[in-house]
């Protein structure tokens, strides 16, 4: 096994990336590679996925806080969905060989508090403190839009030779949509998943939903969107310019509503829509939110007995299952990316997502 040591002469000493300077102002710049520590691997960034998290940071500097500040000092990277090769490993890791192909979970929590010793290390009670062993690459750690990017060994899964470095950087993406539908949600096969909101996690709630079994509603209004929730599997779909999507969701379930209903649109007028479509005794899961408080039919939800929750990022394992669905080809990122830049191309590549130019999904970064 190379150590450190010996693969580090193959690695050099300085690499490109671009770093925050203030909201929307990313810059080109040199840094040195990072060098693994103890329980660390390097990783060579074979692609990144833009994310809408991204740019929330990019604009706002939440919820990224580093230290208890805006990551605006210059020298912090984000990006945090990608894939990669080992290229040196820490001392003590004998689970990752250089040349591996692996792809990445976002967060390694703390290891330490209540929440981490549950498996919810993306709600980690210790959230930015590095001093406490917290950890989440690209959000505060330095992530991946660079060409090397180090790693906690926890938050690494090996990935199989068919599966393309950049359809893999979908693989957080599904683990956030699958940490909503089963551990929490409780999707078995059978059950209704209603969807609204047809982005990348709404579109991936379709292709899991679907993949572990349940009957799949999608509800959203543009049409291209909608047309890459069917290519994935929807049975149903519903354009709520032309239908309300309560009324269509219980015609189609006799009157009783979706087990599951799945929030992903962020509208303020979704969440009691959530809750007039869901079944009695369901479970709602919010993966989006409207920026303003919304006024919520409290009075329906306790009638009714309906569950709600809402998820941050990819929690208890849900990228291990996510990984697991696209390695048996139950899952697939390739309908998702719309868009590939260089990673010299970056401010590009942000643009385009950002505007969804081109009715970009995912816009895919290689090196
Ligand atoms: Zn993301
Ligand atoms: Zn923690």
């Amino acid at each position: 096994m190379l150590t450190a040591e010996a693969a580090v002469g193959k690695i050099p000493e300085a690499m490109r990336a671009w770093a925050l300077f203030g909201p929307g102002d990313i810059r080109p710049v040199r840094k040195p590679v990072p060098r693994p520590g103890e329980a660390e691997v390097l990783v060579k960034v074979e692609a990144v996925a833009i994310c809408g998290t991204d740019l929330e940071i990019l604009r706002h500097g939440l919820p990224a806080l580093v230290d208890g500040k805006p990551p605006f000092d210059g020298r912090h990277v984000i990006g945090h969905e990608y894939a990669g090769t080992v290229a040196a490993v820490g001392p003590a890791v004998d689970e990752f060989r250089v040349g591996d192909r692996v792809v990445v979970e976002v967060h390694a929590g703390c290891g330490r508090c209540e929440r981490c010793r549950h498996g919810m290390y993306t709600s980690c009670l210790n959230y930015s403190s590095r001093a406490k062993g917290h950890r989440a690459n690209g959000f505060t750690t330095d992530g991946a839009f660079a060409e090397y990017a180090v790693n906690h060994v926890n938050t690494l899964f090996r990935l199989p030779d068919h599966i393309p470095f950049d359809e893999a950087t979908l693989i957080v993406t599904a683990g956030t949509a699958l940490y909503g539908l089963d551990v929490l949600g409780g999707l078995i096969a059978g059950d209704t998943l209603l969807v609204m909101g047809p982005g990348p996690i709404g579109l991936m709630a379709v292709a899991c939903g679907k993949a572990l079994g349940a009957r799949v509603i999608l509800t959203g209004t543009r049409e291209s969107r909608l047309g890459v929730g069917r290519q994935l599997g929807a049975d149903e779909i519903v354009n709520a310019r032309e239908q309300d999507p309560v009324e269509a969701t219980r015609a189609m379930t006799g009157g009783a509503g979706a087990d599951l209903v799945m929030e992903c649109s962020g509208a303020p007028s979704a969440l009691n829509q959530a809750l007039y479509a869901t079944k009695r005794g369901g479970r709602i899961c919010l993966a989006a939110f409207s920026r303003e408080p919304v006024a919520f039919d409290a009075a329906h939800m306790v009638r009714n007995n309906i569950y709600l929750y809402g998820i941050r990022g990819e929690g208890q394992g849900a990228v291990r299952r996510g990984l697991a669905l696209m390695a048996q080809g139950r899952i697939s990122g390739r309908p998702f990316i719309t868009h590939r830049f260089t990673l010299d191309e970056l401010p590009e590549a942000l643009r385009t997502a950002e505007q969804r130019l081109g009715d970009a999904i995912k816009v895919v970064v290689v090196p």
